[in-house]
């Protein structure tokens, strides 16, 4: 049997009919409910600044922050029906003829989130403090990537900081977290591996782009078996963006130099697939030790 279709038979994951959007059963959201809290535990000491934005970004901030020239094949834009009476009977009479109807819609102004972090950074426009500003936020994130393996889903949680400040700032951040990160993980019993990466960059020249990225030391993933051990699956990022978002929505440090960002995700639905595939099905025989760092 495989991963995907052991979650499924203890209720964990509920099948939907698309692949990579299942629902989520009581157990799974609960321990997702307390990995959350666990994260929630870590990072309040950092005293960050808390956003919540729904699932949807405004389409303008969509195109500046870049996700449709890197990644057009990943990108989920919402269309609605804009008509007439008419186009609407012409709508109802190709749905009951199981015809094709795309093109009786229109482009709206919002597109699925793709990373929790977009809609942040136009609220950041305008000068920040010496010492940076510190965000946290989750949303849930839209990438078309349709697959059987259950950590690969088209819609999924991401939880995100993002660091704002000048590039020592932001990246002794990162360094501080990269420890903090595996060293959380670790603690819940998963065998992580911090790793340079790259993002899956379209076409040829992304090939170049991820490339270079991996080089130039700007992505870090956490990584451990899911679906499979000889590719393990990332649960958590590290991103240096050094100054794209913050010259795209004119982000200034005091003295009016270009700040710098970082962000880190954890993907949620991944990280509690990695606490059912090392500990097993059901969360009240995990490892004491486990079960008191989620359920404390
Ligand atoms: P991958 O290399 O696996 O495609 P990514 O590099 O695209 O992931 P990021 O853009 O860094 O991932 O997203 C942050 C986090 O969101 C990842 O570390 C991962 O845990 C989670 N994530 C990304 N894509 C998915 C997905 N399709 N399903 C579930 N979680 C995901
Ligand atoms: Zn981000």
């Amino acid at each position: 049997m495989s991963f995907y279709d052991e979650l499924v038979a203890h209720k964990l994951l509920l099948p939907t009919g698309v692949d990579g959007i299942p629902g989520r059963g009581a157990v799974f959201e609960d321990v997702m409910r307390h990995f959350d809290n666990c994260l929630t535990r870590t990072i309040r000491p950092d005293n960050p600044e808390e956003m919540h934005f729904p699932p949807a970004i405004n389409r303008k901030v969509f195109e500046k922050a870049g996700f449709l020239k890197s990644f057009p094949h990943l990108a989920g834009s919402i269309f609605s029906f804009t008509g007439t009476e008419t186009q609407h009977r012409e709508l109802v009479g190709r749905l009951e003829a199981h015809q094709p109807w795309a093109d009786l819609q229109t482009m709206t102004d919002v597109c699925l989130t793709a990373s929790a972090c977009y809609p942040v950074y136009p609220l950041c426009t305008g000068t920040v403090p010496e010492d940076g500003r510190l965000i946290d936020i989750w949303a849930y994130c839209f990438r078309h990537e349709p697959s059987l393996d259950p950590a690969r889903m088209q819609m999924f949680r991401m939880r995100e900081n993002i660091r704002i400040g000048n590039e020592e700032t932001v990246l002794r951040w990162r360094t501080m977290w990269m420890e903090r990160g595996v060293a959380l993980l670790k603690s819940l019993g998963l065998p992580v591996i911090l790793e340079a990466a790259s993002d899956p960059f379209f076409g040829r020249v992304g090939k170049m782009l991820a490339a270079n990225q991996k080089e130039q030391g700007l992505k870090f993933e956490v990584v451990v078996p899911i679906d499979s051990v000889e590719k393990p699956t990332a649960i958590m990022s590290f991103n240096f963006h050094r100054e794209h978002f913050t010259s795209e929505f004119d982000i200034r440090m005091p003295d009016g130099s270009l700040a710098q960002t970082a962000c880190l995700g954890f993907g949620m639905e991944r990280c509690v697939l990695a606490l059912f595939k090392v500990h097993g099905f059901d969360p009240k025989s995990w490892p004491a030790a486990v079960r008191s760092l989620l359920w404390s």
